[in-house]
């Protein structure tokens, strides 16, 4: 491809990821990042204390020679652990055969993507340079030194957004014509705890799997660091059962999660202390269509901030700098193509990830202490061992593959029309093996022939 001068607004993780794309078909790149370098100082990475990377983000991640990398900071996790309340925990594994998604901390990954972009491009991401707006007509966007309060403007042939969920790109494509834009939030917000290692170092619950306390209408989760710890998050409602509204006071707090969560609660010395020095934060979806303006295109929570219970944001934001790496090989020099190539194949898969990721709030937070829910899933892995990967479930195809989020979403409406006709068979519970269930779905599959994955 001819070099091209490429401005990219947000070193997050996307960002920091699309530098390395662009750096490596040798454009010549620079990054603005709002943020002071968080290599050289101590400070919260933002957001998530560590974040939840499957099929997807490694793909992308394996295309910039960082796989290997991350597997070194990355804990697998094989299953889910539900806690019941007054039960044994049960482990659902996630997929077949040791397929597992992955715990990451967000800041070691980030840091790993700045180092991996400033190798290739030099150091070319300039830290304290808020975008404060963007010309689409002269291709210029105006940047403040948040040190000195000094304006720069910088002139590049294009530039990407990814300065996450209330991205300043975006809102300057707000103003352009036909721009369709909506933000939603949830009535549910999260708040982050920890779960310290153990004396020796070690995890003082399961290491390799991710824990959920399901409570229908809330949850606590779990996720494993490397450091022996897990940051644990509280996803509840401001108000109502099980909600944040009266949780202003120590007492209040331990008799919130004694009666909940009593088997946490053992495993939280800092519980009451990290209640009331962590944030109580909202959860947004933003969907927009176009992600491109004339030579401006929008990529990861800047086009497509969803709800964290799919564990997707940052793979689906991965996977758009693969996408237009496609299409980068693909279409060379023609960057009309290229951009249209992307807008074409990244709009539908960003709106079908938030809403799958809705979806899934209530199957985190209900469905999987449910027994129907349990003989499905049940069912589906063996549907999927004895058709050898022809059937696939949602979720598998979400979070085991790099097919489309649209794809997973359509098929998904008629998978649950066919399990309501499988559950509804007489004695299912026990004859779940049975011939006839195989019939049903190998029928199935006949009738949808683009959801068969042989
Ligand atoms: P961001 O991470 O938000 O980065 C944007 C960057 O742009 C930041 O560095 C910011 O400082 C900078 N910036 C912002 N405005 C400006 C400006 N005006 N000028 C210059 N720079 C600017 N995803 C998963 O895949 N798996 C998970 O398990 C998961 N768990 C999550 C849990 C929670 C609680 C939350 C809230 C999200 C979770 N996500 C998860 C989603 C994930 O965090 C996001 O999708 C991901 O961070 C998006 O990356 P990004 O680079 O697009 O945006």
């Amino acid at each position: 491809m001819t070099k091209k001068k490429v401005t990219i607004a947000g070193a997050g993780l996307v960002g920091s990821m699309l530098a390395c794309y662009m750096a490596k078909r040798g454009h010549d790149v620079e990054v603005y990042e709002r943020r002071q370098d968080m290599r050289k100082i101590q400070m919260s990475a933002g957001k998530s204390i560590n974040l939840a990377l499957s099929v997807r983000g490694w793909t992308a991640l394996e295309r910039i020679g960082m796989k290997e990398a991350i597997e070194e900071i990355a804990i697998p996790m094989y299953a889910r652990e539900i806690h019941n309340i007054g039960e044994e925990a049960i482990t659902q594994p996630y997929g077949q055969d040791g397929e597992a998604i992955y715990s990451v901390s967000r800041g070691d990954l980030n840091k790993k993507l700045m180092n991996k972009a400033e190798e290739t491009l030099g150091p070319k991401i300039f830290f304290d340079h808020r975008l404060l707006d963007v010309d689409f007509d002269k291709n210029t966007c105006l940047f403040q030194d948040t040190n000195t309060g000094e304006h720069q403007i910088v002139k590049s042939d294009f530039i990407f957004g990814t300065d996450g969920a209330f991205s300043g790109v975006r809102n300057a494509m707000v103003k352009t014509p036909r721009f369709n834009y909506s933000q939603s939030y949830l009535k549910t917000a999260y708040k982050e705890l920890t779960i310290p290692p153990a004396e020796d170092g070690s995890h003082r619950i399961t290491k390799n799997v991710l824990h959920i306390w399901p409570r229908r209408h809330f949850m606590l989760i779990a996720l494993p660091n490397m450091d022996g710890s897990f940051t644990v998050t509280l996803f509840a409602p401001y108000t109502g059962e099980g909600g944040f509204e009266g949780l202003d006071n120590d007492q209040a707090i331990i008799d919130y999660f004694n009666k909940y969560f009593p088997s946490a609660v053992p495993h939280m010395p800092t519980l009451v202390q990290d209640f009331y020095e962590n944030p109580t934060a909202d959860l947004v979806t933003v969907k927009c269509d176009p992600w491109t303006y004339e030579n401006a295109m929008l990529l990861g929570d800047a086009a497509h901030a969803v709800v964290p219970f799919y564990g997707q944001g940052m793979n689906a934001g991965f996977e758009d700098c693969r996408v237009l790496d496609d299409m980068m090989e693909k279409y060379g020099d023609d960057w009309e193509k290229v951009f249209e190539g992307y807008n074409e194949s990244r709009v539908d898969d960003g709106q079908a990830i938030a809403d799958l990721a809705i979806e899934n709030y209530t199957e985190m937070c209900d469905s999987v202490a449910d027994q129907e829910f349990i003989l499905r899933k049940k069912i589906e892995k063996h549907l999927v061992r004895e058709l050898g990967g022809r059937y696939l479930p949602k979720y598998e195809t979400v979070s085991f593959s790099n097919r489309r989020y649209s794809h997973a979403i359509a098929m998904g409406k008629l998978q649950d029309q066919l399990f309501d006709q499988i559950l509804n068979l007489e004695g299912i519970e026990s004859n779940w093996q049975d011939e006839k269930v195989l019939d049903i779905v190998k029928q199935w599959l006949a009738d949808h022939p683009e959801y068969d994955h042989a």
